[in-house]
């Protein structure tokens, strides 16, 4: 079901919020031995969330734009009450004691937090096979990977067993499992959503970011949580757009970019989804013309040494005394501190902590982290100008579609490579999306992916909408 379809028969008094909630908590328990998509399903809240919405309507009030639906919550956002563990055997039972900014949003909206999903371990990851709860499959080919980090909350909206998602989104981990799973899904302008409660992987590029089967449902989940919030400093004020209004279909004369520097990798079924959905978007009355992001071979690099700078300072904090797990039988602060991490962190976590910590440190900073810097800003530079002549970027989300479980574990270097597409708007913090636009002979999803200039959600949303419609 749709949002709308579900606000309404809850207006219409076609069924009741604990209905829907007591049904998706029996389809999703039944449907997860497939996939593995959840990690726990939040029985008691949701049903006591349902009966919040069940009687606001009783007394006549409106319950929100959310009422009613059922919403997955990738792991690495804290939920007040629920564990929350990050994919991580270092957070062991944590339960946090407050919820993110989103999460209340969402809740204030009459939504219904179901559950927690699966993830790579703290967001690192591009296949979600770095969780310590093992890999998540993809609903669609279950011999195959949703795509990473956010793989769980991709697979439980392609997999029907929640409505939307909330996902998170540092170098393409809401975009690039959306395409692998054949969901829609949203990484906002950088500030648009608060991170509050949003546990840190690398500050400068984490994004709270939604899932959905459709643009509207995105649009609509994305309007509830967006907006300003006094605890995150970096949360942006601007005022937050009627996404769902805009949606009027109307793209004729749009202007697109098609970066020469994305397709000129692309080859095979991927290559021509794309190229057959430009042409779609042509139809639509759209302009395409070709466009040099020159920078976009070093965003790799860059954003691996960002990243991984950012990370070893961020997971500094998970040392054995303030959340989660503490190993036992240490003689020694330093031993305590050595031990919890080494049996509490996954490979990939502490190869990511070695690699920043390198990185930073005196002697190597200005010949990487400072250089990664720059290169950003060139990257930012880029989309400035090619904004100047284009409304919008379409291309890739991934140079392939989802690959088969444990096709590429052993060579970080080729998985790292599959956010070659992906990392470049999130370095620049623009806005960008993953939309479904075909499926290769076996069946398995491509997604479109559209950029536009930062806070320009609103456009983004409409031509997608346009393209989904067509
Ligand atoms: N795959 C990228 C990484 O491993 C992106 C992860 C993300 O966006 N959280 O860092």
């Amino acid at each position: 079901m749709s949002i709308s379809r579900i606000t309404t028969g809850l207006k219409n008094k076609s069924f009741s919020a604990t209905e829907i909630t007591r049904q998706a908590l029996d389809f999703a328990g039944r449907e997860n031995p497939k996939t593995n998509a959840w990690l726990l399903l939040a029985h008691e809240s949701a049903l006591a969330s349902a009966a919040r919405v069940d009687e606001q309507i009783a007394a006549g009030h409106d319950p929100g734009p959310l009422a009613g639906v059922t919403v997955a919550v990738k792991d690495v956002i804290l939920t007040k009450g629920i564990r929350t563990t990050c994919g991580s055997k270092i957070l062991g039972e944590f339960i946090p004691p407050y919820s993110a900014t989103a999460i209340d949003r969402i809740e204030a909206a009459g939504g219904i937090i179901l559950g927690k999903t699966n993830c790579d371990e703290f967001a690192m990851g591009s296949s979600n096979e770095n969780s310590a709860f093992g890999p998540v499959r993809n609903p669609v080919a279950l011999d195959r990977v949703p795509g990473g980090s956010s793989g769980g909350s991709a697979a439980a909206v392609a997999q029907n067993t929640a409505i939307v998602s909330l996902g998170s989104d540092t170098g393409g981990s809401v975009r690039q499992p959306a395409s692998f799973c054949g969901v829609v899904g949203v990484t906002p302008t950088y500030g648009r959503v608060s991170r509050y409660g949003l546990v840190a992987y690398a500050s400068s590029l984490d994004h709270i970011a939604p899932f959905a089967r459709s643009v509207r449902d995105a649009a609509t989940l994305l309007e509830v949580i967006a907006g300003r919030d006094p605890l995150d400093s970096t949360s942006a004020g601007a005022a937050v757009p009627n996404y769902a209004a805009h949606l009027d279909g109307n793209v004729r004369g749009l202007k697109l970019g098609v970066p020469v520097e994305y397709m000129k990798h692309a080859t095979g079924e991927t290559a021509d989804l794309i190229h057959k959905a430009i042409r779609d978007l042509e139809d639509l009355g759209c302009e395409i013309r070709e466009i040099s992001l020159p920078a976009t071979d070093y965003a790799v690099a860059a954003y691996y040494i960002i990243a991984t700078a950012e990370a070893s300072s961020n997971l500094a904090r998970f040392d054995g005394a303030r959340y989660g797990t503490r190993a036992t039988e240490s003689g020694t602060l330093g031993e305590m501190y050595r031990n919890t991490r080494g049996q509490g962190f996954g490979a990939e976590v502490k190869r990511r902590i070695m690699l920043g910590t390198y990185v930073l440190s005196h002697g190597y900073y200005d010949a990487y982290y400072v250089k990664a810097q720059k290169v950003r800003t060139l990257i930012t530079r880029d989309f400035t100008r090619a904004f100047e002549s284009v409304d919008a970027i379409v291309a890739p989300v991934s140079p392939f579609p989802a690959f088969k479980l444990g096709e590429k574990v052993n060579d970080p270097m080729e998985m790292y490579l599959s956010d070659i597409y992906t990392i470049t708007g999130s370095l620049a913090g623009i806005p960008c999306m993953s939309v479904p636009c075909g499926n290769t002979s076996e069946g398995l999803p491509v997604g479109l992916q559209i950029l536009c200039n930062h806070f320009q959600e609103s456009k983004m949303f409409r031509l997608a909408d346009a393209y989904e419609q067509r």
